[in-house]
């Protein structure tokens, strides 16, 4: 937290190296001098002529790349104020975290009320006798649907939250080869309803990781990698020894993700093409889910190499 200290006359006494670094300066050449030819913003200038007035005041400002919110309080003694003290806050991952949090419940929200909107819907043509022979199993059909999507968001969400609050996981020695096969042999049937040829290649590899975790991030992957796909493409599964590290390779021939798309996948419901991630039963939440896994071992990283129309590749990285 910056600290600055101001004298009735308004002249800086005190300025701590927090107060310099949050403001880009060096303090020193400020003493002594009167606030404003240290920042004469309007906020700033707010909370010192209150706390001169005796109230305690606050005020926030925006900075090149920061925010910050300012505390006056006057420094009082025999009723007298003598000067007054400003604590300067850096605010600016706190406004970021909370615009997040606003932005995911408003998305969650949304994707909630689709299928919700829809299930209600349905069963009451149902229930008021309006949905006859076929379309009564129609109707079914579609809430069956809807009442899956939703199961399957409501799982993602619950599963983002956990792994938002947990900090440390039982790690074990695991073959990540072993796994890759396994999660490859179960989703055969997805992929030869895709019509993608899916297939794996590797020796057993040591790493150090959470198991369930692990179990998530490549199925995400490998399902991204099959959904994402053209009919007759194919997704190779691999993993192997580089000399420092194993390498766990995702690589499809299919859609490819244009470049400024890139970044942003990581992100929650953020999808290139929304109802292409929908009809193929996708939240925009499998690669956030990813992305946490991969910020809660230190030893793992992630890369992605992609080129639209050409296909996608996801490397994993592990270290010991
Ligand atoms: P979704 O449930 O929509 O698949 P993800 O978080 O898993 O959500 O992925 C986010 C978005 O990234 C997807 O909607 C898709 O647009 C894009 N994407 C992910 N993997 C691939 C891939 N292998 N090829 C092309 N696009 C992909």
């Amino acid at each position: 937290e910056g600290l600055i200290m101001l004298d009735a006359d308004r002249k800086i006494q005190y300025m701590n190296q927090s107060c310099q670094d949050l403001f880009e300066v060096s303090g020193s050449k400020f003493i002594g001098q009167t606030i404003s030819g240290f920042c004469d913003s309007i906020p700033m200038q707010e909370v010192v002529e209150s706390a001169l007035k005796g109230n305690v005041h606050t005020a926030m400002q925006e900075l090149d790349h920061k925010k910050v919110q300012y505390f006056g309080n006057p420094i009082l003694e025999n009723q007298k104020i003598q000067g007054i003290i400003i604590l300067v806050l850096d605010i600016t991952e706190r406004e970021r975290t909370e615009r997040m949090r606003k932005e995911f419940s408003a998305n969650v929200s949304h994707e909630l009320k689709t299928p919700l909107t829809s299930i209600s819907g349905y069963s009451e043509l149902i229930e008021n006798g309006i949905a006859t022979g076929d379309d009564v199993q129609r109707f079914a059909r579609e809430i069956h649907k809807s009442s899956n999507r939703l199961l399957t968001l409501i799982n993602d969400i619950i599963r983002l939250s956990e792994l938002d609050v947990t900090t440390e996981d039982i790690m074990e020695e695991l073959d990540i080869c072993d796994m890759a096969a396994n999660c490859v042999e179960m989703l055969q049937m997805s992929a030869e309803k895709h019509q993608v040829q899916l297939s794996f290649s590797g020796e057993p590899q040591m790493v150090t990781a959470n198991r369930q975790m692990m179990d998530e991030l490549i199925y995400n992957l490998c399902d991204n990698a099959i959904r994402y796909n053209n009919p007759g493409g194919r997704v190779d599964v691999s993993v192997y020894r580089e000399v420092e590290r194993v390498v766990l390779e995702v690589k499809d021939n299919g859609i490819g993700i244009p470049e400024k798309d890139q970044e942003r996948i990581f992100e929650r419901f953020y999808r290139v093409d929304k109802s292409r991630s929908k009809s193929t039963g996708g939240t925009g939440l499998g690669l956030a889910i990813v992305k946490h896994i991969i910020a809660l071992h230190d030893n793992v990283k992630l890369e992605l190499r992609s080129k639209l129309g050409e296909g996608t590749t996801i490397y994993v990285y592990f270290t010991k």
